[in-house]
């Protein structure tokens, strides 16, 4: 059994995890600044005695080397999250996704122990072709729309990981997530699965930005917290990239007609363009459909939800919870 690190672990990809390594014996030290994560999401292990939690910043060094005594696997999701508070705030965006991931990585580099870094789809910006594989060419828009900011600080992440891989030997495996939902994932930060929920279940409307026909792929986040310990722990993952998430494309528009079927038909939906939602400097990305075979290939397996279970334990837990 291993002492894992899970920064951002009271998050909501963070707090599965945390449940996931307990259920599997693992010791788990949290690092959280309740930023975006919360107490409650952890609710259900809070009094597990394998589990410790350490609130503050991964912005603090000292708190960080503290963090990393002992420790054999680092899960790094920290990170300032959602494409709302990349557009509102781009400076704290930049300031902690890159800084304090150098730190993890030198400290982590002076034990070696194994160092799982969340990446994120966002460094394909807005690349035109149907998937995309881990070996795509970036395609960023201009610095002057802040969304970049927040691919274009994940792809120093990932520079920064392969170097230590490669310098020191570091071993490093690295995630790009791809649009993940499920239970406690909330929309405050912009993700839509949880807004078209509300939404609905307020009795609409159901807001779509733009025409709707953006498309992605949609993961169920117990399926994702597998697939991460699994490749954490696969000698076959050190020092590569993986795309991980679900190849099932949908429409955004598509997307809200099944949310509104299955919680009130009568829903209307109402289209917002994208400089009312975001402001005007915003960029969207139209198509984002993962090739996953990397992963399957790594170890054995891919998310297999359907959008229909994923959306009906959404709806579930949301019922459950308010
Ligand atoms: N979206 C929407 N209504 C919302 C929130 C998002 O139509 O209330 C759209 C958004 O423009 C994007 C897609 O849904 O095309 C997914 O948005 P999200 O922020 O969940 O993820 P990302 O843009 O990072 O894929």
């Amino acid at each position: 059994m291993s002492k894992c690190l899970i920064t951002g672990g009271a998050g909501f990809i963070g707090s599965h995890l945390t449940e996931l390594l307990l259920s599997q014996g693992h010791e788990v030290v949290i690092l959280d600044n309740f930023s975006t994560g919360q107490q409650n999401n952890l609710a259900h292990v809070q009094d597990h005695p394998n589990l410790k939690m350490v609130t503050g910043s991964i912005t603090d060094p000292i708190l960080l080397s503290e963090a990393v005594l002992g420790v054999d696997v680092i899960y790094h999701l920290a990170a300032a999250v959602g494409v709302k508070i990349v557009a509102d705030d781009p400076v704290r965006t930049i300031e902690t996704n890159i800084y304090p991931t150098e730190r993890l990585l030198r400290l982590a580099a002076q034990t070696g122990c194994r160092f799982f870094m969340a990446s994120t789809s966002e460094v394909y910006g807005k690349n035109p072709k149907e998937k995309w594989n881990e070996e795509e060419d970036l395609h960023f828009g201009p610095t002057s729309k802040p969304r970049w900011a927040y691919g274009c600080s994940k792809a120093i992440d990932e520079f920064l990981a392969l170097a230590h891989h490669k310098k020191y030997d570091l071993p490093v495996v690295i995630g790009r997530f791809f649009n993940v939902v499920g239970p406690r994932q909330v929309g405050n930060y912009g993700m839509v699965i949880p807004r078209f929920v509300d939404q609905a279940l307020n009795g609409g409307p159901v807001v779509v930005y733009d025409d709707g026909q953006q498309v992605r792929c949609f993961a169920h986040v117990k399926e994702i917290v597998d697939c991460i310990a699994t490749l954490t722990n696969s000698d076959a993952a050190v020092g590569n990239i993986f795309n991980i998430g679900s190849d099932q494309a949908i429409s955004i528009e598509q997307l809200a007609r099944e949310v509104i079927q299955r919680i009130d038909p009568s829903v209307k939906i109402e289209y917002v363009g994208y400089s009312d939602a975001y402001g005007k400097d915003f960029e969207d990305v139209r198509r984002r459909v993962p090739d996953v075979s990397r992963l399957e290939a790594t170890i054995g397996k891919k998310p297999q939800m359907t959008l229909g279970q994923i959306l009906d334990d959404i709806i579930e837990w949301k019922r459950s919870s308010s």
